[in-house]
């Protein structure tokens, strides 16, 4: 699944969904037409909020989903949404909100149900659909969970915008009346939220399973049309059977007033029944959208309908002050825009500051001045897809995302994998565990590695899982008497970390410590990169005797939990063993660690990395004139050199010198000129025409074909890609 394709229309939509929400608070057409506003406000506009309850649905709601994944999303949107209340206080001081007799139960329903301003509503709907849901999809499955809030559904639109009909019906009148007292509106987190939570899950679980789509761009158009025009029908139908009855002319105000009256505070129209066959055609052809992803928009959009009713306010007040009421309020496209901006404006200045505040790197990584990784996030997705696809039923793709993800930036990474459905990842030390943690990353976290002893108590805050390296490391563990996770390595034949696979007395030692939770067993294969007959043997009896090993545990009671063997080239090279997970690194990045043979199983890899910088100056050297240090290189003829500022503290190595290093200029190769240097390398662009300073210089390639692709790169270093990639410097954009 390629995540750039995937999710651009989701992005975009969000923005677009935000002004709908402001144009239903302002009937931007309501001046010109009656009608025109109606369809504006009340059938197109009824698309915003469902759409967001789907998109939360979509990226949160899945059978295998982690409780903590659901805990940080309430997390996040109860602070949101206490953030909103205490925005609007001063708001709801000014309209007497306080002043009300029976203040706490009204308080109370509003904070769990109405919001404390009318359109807060969505912040505890979410949450506490997202709670239904959440549990209501793990217990039946995706199929009943639809089906039960799909009746939810029922129950909430026939007491809203059916209301009028319904309410002809003294039984049904009566039960709605008791809901009414629990919440002023069903448009709440019981009967609206969740069938659209479900079906943005649903979708997303469809999608995992069958990248593909179920039918055609034509048909999903058709189909948006075919419901649209339907629930535009169901929309007016409604409305007509109201106003036929109450004998008024279209005017909106008084009809509202009137509804209000005679149908009491249930009447509303947000929730239609051709509002479900809608989303689900809507959001299947957004997800049919290229293009880049745009990240911003959700804070964005998110911050413009939080503040979008204060700005109502201000325009107001603006215009009051300014004496220009008739255009800025009584035109109502005027004030829609008006509205509209200021609430964009607000939002773009509070994400500015927020940003700077927050990760200040995000905007220096938009310069691409001097030297900078770019990593193709699509590809990355694609690798995680291709590699899950190799391995047995069952088995799980453990990220391996040690040394800032192999270079291509930890949190990028495994932020991407993370919403690609990976739930375990692997790191080499504690820190990065932490580092994990604090992007928000909530699936299992191994860490390979060492970690001094004393650190217990971090492992066990940020719930991670160590690694037990031998026995004497499970004993230093358990005098910290802090509970830990671990996973038990073994040494089947490395001879580097682990107790040995025959000392199975060792093993169940750690079993039986009481700090320490064996929650998987796991080795590491040393030569299951190459297919010399005797390495595969060597491989195989490292296998055997893990195996052997797990059967004796289990033959002695002890449960070894997860189990794992495999890394990039165990599973290329040996994809029928059938263990817990496969610990993929370099292939997950898309490239081989070396040229050398080829492998049992090639999968279709993407690298997702390049490394790239600009030429900087150009300069004429003359034949026989020598340049850079140690004079290595020496023109053979009038040159022109290019200076590139990025060097061997960023990760091109030193032994790329002249004659052996290159780089690519418009989609020519401009060999080394003398050694690289610390900060920067010098360049023959003497064969490169229209050569220019600022032109973008690749040093490796994402190009598999390209004569810097990494492992070919590597292997002119006398090394391999792991190690190419993970040196990338940290001064690197
Ligand atoms: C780094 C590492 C891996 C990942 O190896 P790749 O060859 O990059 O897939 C797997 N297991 C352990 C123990 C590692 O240290």
């Amino acid at each position: 699944m390629n995540e750039k394709k995937s999710y651009a229309g989701i992005d975009r939509m969000r923005f677009i969904a935000a002004f709908l929400i402001v144009a239903i608070h302002t009937s931007p057409l309501a001046a010109q037409s009656i009608a025109a506003d109606f369809v504006l406000t009340r059938v197109i506009a009824r698309v915003a909020v469902p759409f967001f309850f789907m998109t939360s649905g979509f990226f949160l709601i899945s059978k295998y989903g982690r409780a903590d994944k659901l805990k940080s999303f309430l997390k996040r949107t109860a602070v949101i949404y206490g953030a909103a209340i205490l925005l609007y206080i001063p708001v709801n001081i000014y309209n007497g909100y306080f002043m009300s007799d029976d203040l706490l139960p009204k308080l109370i329903k509003d904070v769990v149900f109405d919001g404390t301003f009318y359109h807060l509503w969505y912040l505890p709907a979410s949450m506490l659909g997202a709670v239904i849901v959440w549990y209501a999809v793990k217990r039946l499955g995706f199929k009943k969970a639809l089906a039960v809030t799909s009746a939810l559904y029922l129950i909430g639109t026939l007491g809203n915008s059916w209301y009028a009909f319904v309410s002809q019906v003294p039984a049904a009148k009566s039960f709605y009346g008791l809901l009414g007292q629990i919440s002023d509106y069903t448009r709440n987190g019981i009967f609206f939220a969740p069938v659209f939570m479900v079906l943005g899950g649903w979708i997303a679980e469809e999608r995992r399973k069958k990248p593909d789509a179920s039918f055609s761009f034509k048909i999903g158009l058709v189909g948006l049309a075919v419901s649209f025009a339907l629930m535009l029908g169901e929309a007016f139908l409604l409305r007509n059977y109201v106003l036929s009855k109450t004998d008024l002319p279209m005017n909106r105000d008084l009809a509202d007033a009137i509804l209000q009256r005679d149908y009491g505070e249930q009447r509303n129209d947000s929730m239609y029944l051709f509002l479900l066959p809608c989303m689900y055609f809507l959001f299947d052809l957004l997800l049919r959208f290229g293009g880049k992803r745009r990240r911003e928009l959700r804070s964005l959009s998110l911050i413009i309908y939080i503040v979008h009713p204060m700005m109502i306010l201000v325009v107001r007040v603006a215009a009051r002050i300014l004496g220009i009421w008739h255009i800025l309020v009584n035109n109502s496209i005027v004030h829609y825009l008006a509205v509209s901006l200021l609430s964009f404006v607000f939002a773009y200045a509070a994400l500015l500051i927020w940003e700077k505040k927050k990760r200040p790197s995000l905007r220096a990584r938009r310069g691409r001045e001097r030297a900078w990784i770019e990593t193709d996030m699509g590809n990355l997705a694609h690798n995680a897809a291709a590699l899950r696809g190799a391995m047995q039923d069952g088995c799980g793709l453990m990220a391996v995302v040690k040394a800032d993800a192999y270079g291509h930036g930890a949190y990028d990474t495994a932020v991407c994998l993370e919403r690609q459905g990976v739930n375990a990842f692997a790191v080499a030390t504690v820190d990065e565990g932490i580092e994990l943690r604090k992007y928000g990353i909530s699936g299992d976290i191994l860490i390979l590695g060492y970690t001094d002893p004393r650190r217990a108590v971090h492992i066990r805050r940020y719930r991670l899982t160590q690694t037990v390296l031998d026995l004497k490391y499970a004993r230093l563990l358990e005098r910290q008497k802090k509970t830990v996770a671990v996973h038990i390595k073994i040494d089947t034949g490395m001879r580097r970390l682990g107790i040995d696979a025959e000392d199975i007395k060792s093993v169940e030692k750690v079993f039986s410590m009481g700090h320490i939770k064996v929650r998987g067993i796991y080795s590491h294969l040393c030569c299951s990169d190459s297919l010399n007959e005797e390495d595969v043997f060597f491989t195989e009896n490292q296998i055997e005797r893990f195996e052997r090993l797990l059967d004796g545990l289990k033959a002695d009671g002890f449960d070894p939990g997860k189990t794992h063997i495999q890394s990039s080239y165990g599973l290329m090279n040996y994809p029928e063993l059938k263990f817990d997970y496969v610990r993929a690194g370099i292939a997950l990045y898309g490239v081989l660690s070396d040229c050398r043979g080829g492998v049992r199983n090639p999968l279709d890899l993407r690298p997702v990395l390049s490394l790239r910088s600009r030429v900087v100056l150009i300069r004429e050297v003359k034949k026989g004139e020598s340049c850079g240090y140690g004079r290595a290189f020496t023109a053979k003829r009038d040159s022109l050199i290019g200076i590139l500022p990025i060097g061997y503290c960023d990760g091109v190595p030193r032994s790329l010198s002249e004659g052996v290093g290159a780089a690519e200029i418009r989609g020519r190769t401009a060999p080394f000129a003398g050694r690289v240097c610390m900060d920067s390398v010098a360049v023959d662009v003497t064969d490169i025409e229209d050569i220019a300073v600022g032109d973008i210089a690749t040093l490796i390639s994402d190009d598999p074909q390209s004569p810097l692709y990494a492992p070919l790169v590597a292997e002119r270093t006398g090394s391999i890609s792991n190690e190419l990639l993970c040196r990338m410097g940290d001064r690197l954009e």
